[in-house]
């Protein structure tokens, strides 16, 4: 593809790396919140942003020690950031390391509550897109690399193989992965929007998980997903 093709093509991915480097040079990620708190635009579409696991389900743990609830969570609240300033509405599941269980006094019961009350809350919002942020674990540390999968809704497969591809191209070159549907995962298969969730890398591979947990490369994976949200919405 021509240089020009590429640009046509790829516009919103450039337009928002533009914005993210303006973003980062501000002092701290609260200002940049403060900031577009303040934007005064008309903010049309919600974007649902869930980190996975929290409180007593830390999810996977990496190499390293470090529950992958806690980096879901950095991920997430960088991603609300960047999406409050290029002008989206957020829902949050979560914002602290908790479980959103409402009932239960079982470690399973409460989980199960936890996975019922995120999907009401996805379905609760006005045509909300959901992104839900997980981390992979593999027994093998070599496997690296973002996966992409999609709930069985409208839209959601299309949003998936451009956050696919556009992943493949600024983080994971040598990834040949396609986005898959997800099976069996409760919140994907019971909300009634658009919804994908992203494994954003491997937290057993230790070069990745050292990745995942610096802050700069998660501003990178969330102006991607961003960006492929553009995309999304303009086509
Ligand atoms: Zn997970």
């Amino acid at each position: 593809m021509r240089s020009a093709d590429y640009l046509k093509k790829f516009w919103p991915v450039y337009l928002v790396t533009g914005l993210l480097c303006l973003a980062a040079t501000l002092a701290a990620d609260r200002t940049i919140t403060t900031i577009a708190q303040s934007i005064p635009i008309v903010r049309y579409q919600t974007i649902v942003i869930d980190a996975g696991h929290g409180g007593e389900d830390g999810g996977a743990v990496s190499c390293t020690g470090v529950p992958e609830s806690g980096i879901n969570l950095e991920i997430a609240l960088r991603l609300r950031d960047l999406c409050n300033l290029l002008g989206y509405n957020t829902c949050m599941i979560r914002t602290e390391d908790i479980s959103v269980y409402t009932e239960g006094n079982t470690l399973a019961a409460k989980k199960a509550s936890d996975l019922r009350q995120r999907v009401r809350i996805v379905n609760s919002t006005n045509r909300g897109v959901l992104i839900s942020i997980h981390q992979n674990t593999f027994s093998d540390n070599r496997y690296d690399g973002a996966q992409v999968f999609y709930a069985p809704t409208e839209g959601s497969k299309e949003l998936a193989d451009l956050l696919q591809s556009n992943l493949i191209m600024s983080l994971n070159q040598n990834s040949h992965r396609n986005s898959k549907p997800t099976n069996n995962v409760f919140l994907m298969q019971h909300i009634e929007r658009t919804g994908v969730l992203i494994e954003c890398g491997f937290l057993s591979n230790p070069e990745e998980e050292a990745k995942l947990r610096d802050g700069a490369y998660q501003k990178k994976l969330c102006c991607i997903i961003v960006s492929s949200l553009s995309q999304y919405f303009k086509t």
